[in-house]
C-alpha cells in the first residue's frame, strides 16, 4: 500500500520503536515512586524533557507531557476560561484544527472571534494588525501549519503583534514539528505537539506552557508534571516521541518532490487545481481540487482499491457532510470543497512513490469516466 496520509498519522519511526521497547523493559517503575526503580523512570523522563526543550528552544520546566495535541489544546482553553477576565475574548484563526476551534467554542461560546484568512490560506495579518489596535483578546491562537492545505502561517509576525499588545499566544505546531526547523516556537507562550504526526507513538504529545506560570490543570488527581497534568506519565511513549523527533530534526526534506508532482498533476489531469499554490507550504502536503465534481469519496475508494491511501482533508472532519471549514474560510464554495483531495507524504516517500501516486490518479480517473 502506498501511504499518502501522513498528516492524519505517520508510521512509527524505527528509533521510536526501539526507544519504546527499551523504556518498557528498563524503566518499569512509576516516576512518582520514591524507590530507585521509580527514580530511574523519573530521571529518564527528565532527560527526555531536556532533549525536547533543546529542540524547541524553551525551558524544560515549561514542558508538560500530555496524551496528544487535543488534550494540549483543551488544557489551554480550560486554563484561559478559568484565569481570564469575565469579559475577555479569545481569538483564533478561522482554519484551526477542530481540537482548537471546538475547545474555544466550548469555553468561550459568546466570546470567541475568528481571524479571517486570505484566499491563499494565510492568516490575514492586515486584518489582525488593525483589529488589535481597537481591543485585543485575552488569548490568541494561530496554528503553525494548516493540516489540510499545508500552508505555513506567519506565526513569527503574529507573535510579534501579540508581544506589542501584551497578548498570550498559543501555537498549535502539530503539522510543523519534525517537518520544519522549530525556530521561534519556544518563544510562544503555549505550543502543542502530537507524537504520531512525526513518527512517534499515538496517544502522546506535549504542551509548552508560559514561562514559570502555574496552570489550571485539565486533568486533576496526582501531582504529576508539577501539578499541571495528573496521571502516571507514559514514560515509554514520551521517550519514543523524543527519539522520533531527534531523528526527524537531523534530516529535513525539501519541497522538490512535491512541486514536481504538482506540475505533473496539473498536466495529467486537466481541470485539477492546487489549493494555496502561491503560499509557503510544507514539503509533504498537497491539497488539490480534482476535476470531477462531487466525488471525492469516490476518488478515495477508487485509489484505495488501486493500493494508494489518500484523504479528503482532515481525518477529524472526514465522514462529515459539511464542506471543510478551512476551504470555506478561504472563500471556496461547497461545490469546490467537495472536490478536495489531500496527499500527504512522509519523510521516506520517494520520487518513485510520487510517480506511482500520479499514475494511480490517472488510472482512477480513466476508470471513473468509463464507469
Ligand atoms: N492539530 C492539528 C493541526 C492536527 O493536524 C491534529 C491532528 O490531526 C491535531 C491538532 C490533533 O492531534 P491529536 O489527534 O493527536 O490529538
Amino acid at each position: 500500500m502506498l501511504y499518502f496520509d501522513h498528516n492524519a498519522t505517520s508510521p512509527l519511526h524505527p528509533a521510536a520503536r526501539q526507544a519504546w521497547l527499551d523504556a518498557t523493559e528498563r524503566f518499569i517503575g512509576n516516576p512518582s515512586s520514591l524507590h530507585r526503580v521509580g527514580a530511574r523512570a523519573d530521571a529518564a523522563l527528565s532527560e527526555a524533557r531536556e532533549k525536547l526543550a533543546r529542540i524547541l528552544r524553551c525551558d524544560a520546566l515549561d514542558l508538560v507531557f500530555t496524551s496528544g495535541a487535543t488534550e494540549s489544546a483543551n488544557t489551554v482553553f480550560h486554563h484561559a476560561a478559568r484565569t481570564l477576565a469575565p469579559d475577555a475574548e479569545v481569538w483564533l484563526s478561522a482554519i484551526e484544527h477542530p481540537c482548537v476551534a471546538e475547545s474555544a467554542r466550548h469555553h468561550f461560546p459568546k466570546r470567541h472571534r475568528l481571524i479571517p484568512v486570505t484566499r491563499d490560506g494565510l492568516v490575514d495579518l492586515n486584518w489582525l494588525a488593525k483589529a488589535l489596535k481597537r481591543k485585543g483578546p485575552g488569548l490568541l491562537a494561530v496554528m503553525a501549519v494548516n493540516n489540510e492545505t499545508g500552508v505555513i502561517q506567519p506565526t513569527r509576525n503574529i507573535l510579534a503583534l501579540c508581544r506589542t499588545h501584551g497578548i498570550p499566544f498559543f501555537c498549535d505546531a502539530v503539522q510543523a514539528i519534525g517537518k520544519l526547523p522549530a525556530v521561534g516556537l519556544g518563544d510562544c507562550d503555549w505550543v502543542s505537539g502530537s507524537a504520531h504526526k512525526f513518527g512517534g507513538p499515538r496517544g502522546v504529545g506535549f504542551l509548552k506552557c508560559p514561562a514559570k506560570g502555574r496552570i489550571a490543570p485539565l486533568l486533576r488527581g496526582g501531582m504529576q508534571e508539577e501539578g499541571r497534568r495528573a496521571g502516571t506519565e507514559n514514560v515509554p511513549g514520551v521517550l519514543a516521541m523524543v527519539a522520533a523527533l531527534e531523528a526527524r530534526v537531523q534530516a529535513m526534506n525539501t519541497t522538490a518532490l512535491r512541486t514536481g508532482f504538482e506540475r505533473q498533476l496539473l498536466k495529467s489531469l486537466p481541470g485539477a487545481t492546487i489549493v494555496a499554490v502561491k503560499s509557503p507550504r510544507v514539503w509533504n502536503a498537497v491539497l488539490a481540487l480534482m476535476p470531477e465534481a462531487d466525488c471525492r469519496t469516490r476518488w478515495v475508494v477508487k485509489l484505495d482499491k488501486l493500493g494508494v491511501a489518500v484523504s479528503t482533508g482532515s481525518a477529524c472532519a472526514s465522514g462529515k457532510e459539511e464542506p471543510s471549514p478551512v476551504l470555506t474560510a478561504m472563500g471556496y464554495s461547497a461545490a469546490e470543497a467537495a472536490r478536495a483531495l489531500r496527499f500527504s507524504a512522509g519523510w521516506e516517500t520517494t520520487a518513485g512513490d510520487w510517480e506511482k501516486l500520479l499514475a494511480a490518479l490517472v488510472q482512477a480517473r480513466r476508470e471513473m469516466r468509463s464507469a
